[in-house]
């Protein structure tokens, strides 16, 4: 919900493009989402080397061997929250702030956690450059959640974990979605869990393959 300067935007048509034809082409149909994608300035999120190739179909590197998810990716699990514009959001591995963001683009309250300082340091100020003032960001372990701000309507953790962190669920409100994927290191399935009247469901998306969520309920560093 920020205002951003995008007249003389370089990468403008680099952006449409790929909001066209990895998003649209690809089933993502939640305008909310789109529009998001097609806002935000990725580009100012990588390092400046690899500006002209934000907009490209795959991840990136973002510095201590982490990296900024596909924008397919990034868009896929942001659709999954279902979110409508209410929601307190908690997203786990900020690694660049480009997925806070988004999220900021469609929630009012954004909280995201970084393992790594200097990632979390650069997301801020970067962040705070696109005038992202509803994003909260702290350095701690993810898989604990952030129980002093449970609970939220959406969690999404952007790092593969080998079972969905209890303390996770644990801080999902009433009808909550929490996205995640789990797997083994290689190879992991993106998990859709909603706290429903019922008790939780749970939704299998599909595969994918996310660097380490490392944490007291993740891997071991
Ligand atoms: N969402 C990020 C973005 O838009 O750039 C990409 C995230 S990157 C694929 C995964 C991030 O999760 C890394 O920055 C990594 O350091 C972080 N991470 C891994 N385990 C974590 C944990 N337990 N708590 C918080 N962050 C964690």
């Amino acid at each position: 919900m920020a205002a951003q300067k995008t007249t003389g935007d370089p990468l403008a048509a680099a952006r449409e493009r790929m909001v066209q034809t990895q998003l649209v082409a690809r089933g993502i149909r939640d305008p909310k989402v789109l529009y998001a994608m097609g806002k935000v300035l990725r580009h100012l999120f990588v390092e400046e080397a690899l500006r002209n190739q934000a907009y490209g179909d795959f991840p990136l590197p973002i510095g201590e061997q982490q990296t900024i998810s596909q924008p397919y990716m990034v868009a896929f699990m942001t659709e999954a929250l279902e979110l409508l514009g209410t929601e307190k959001v908690l997203e786990i591995g900020t690694g660049c702030g480009y997925q806070a963001a988004i999220l900021a683009e469609l929630a009012p309250q954004v909280f995201s956690i970084e393992r790594i300082h200097s990632l979390a340091a650069r997301a801020r100020r970067t962040l705070e450059s696109l005038r992202y003032f509803n994003v909260n960001i702290k350095v701690g372990d993810g898989t604990l959640g952030w129980p002093e701000e449970a609970p939220f309507d959406g969690i999404m953790v952007t790092a593969a974990a080998p079972a969905i962190p209890k303390p996770l669920l644990d801080q999902l409100a009433p009808r909550g979605r929490l996205v995640i994927p789990v797997g083994d290191r290689y190879s992991q399935t993106l998990m859709v869990a909603r706290q429903t009247p019922e008790g939780l469901k749970y939704d299998y998306r599909g595969g994918c393959r996310f660097v380490k969520l490392i944490g007291s309920y993740g891997w071991e560093e």
